[in-house]
């Protein structure tokens, strides 16, 4: 089994859609093992997305991860990391299949309902920056 870091974002709970993310999460057969809904600081949004700080969308993308609560995650499964990301289907929307979270919900590019770390070692320090091992079960 592997863990990965969701965030379910700012557009998704604006229009109420935690409940109907988690059951696509559960229907891929993730285990969601610790949650809690947070506003994000601004300086937690820059660092948990500082790979992406030289690119043109950092500035919108860190505005948008402020702009309401969030619902962050740590899921358990068999391959977790890329039963997430396929489950969660492409960045863009327009891009991503039939069947997935963004296709379903997310609203462009930026505005993509969901994240899900890429790598286990990225996962484990995206864990790590909103989880303690007593939150974890
Ligand atoms: P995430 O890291 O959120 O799981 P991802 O790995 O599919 O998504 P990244 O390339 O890591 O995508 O980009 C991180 C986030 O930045 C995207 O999920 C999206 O919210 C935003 N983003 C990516 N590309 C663009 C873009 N061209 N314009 C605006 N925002 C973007
Ligand atoms: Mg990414």
């Amino acid at each position: 089994v592997e863990r990965t870091l969701s965030i379910i974002k700012p557009d998704a709970t604006e229009r109420n859609l935690t409940g109907k993310i988690n059951s696509y999460i559960e229907a891929a057969g993730l285990r969601i093992i610790a949650q809690k809904r947070i506003r994000l600081t601004r300086d937690q949004a820059e660092a948990f997305y500082g790979v992406h700080k030289e690119r043109s969308f950092f500035g919108e993308l860190v505005d948008f991860m402020v702009s309401g609560p969030v619902v962050v995650q740590l899921l358990e499964g068999e391959n977790g990391i890329a039963a997430y990301r396929e489950v969660m289907g492409a960045t863009n929307p327009a891009n991503a299949d039939a069947g997935t979270i963004r296709k379903d919900f997310a609203i462009d590019v930026q505005n993509n309902s969901v994240h899900g770390s890429d790598a286990p070692e990225t996962a484990a320090v995206e864990a790590s920056f909103f989880f303690s091992e007593i939150e974890i079960v």
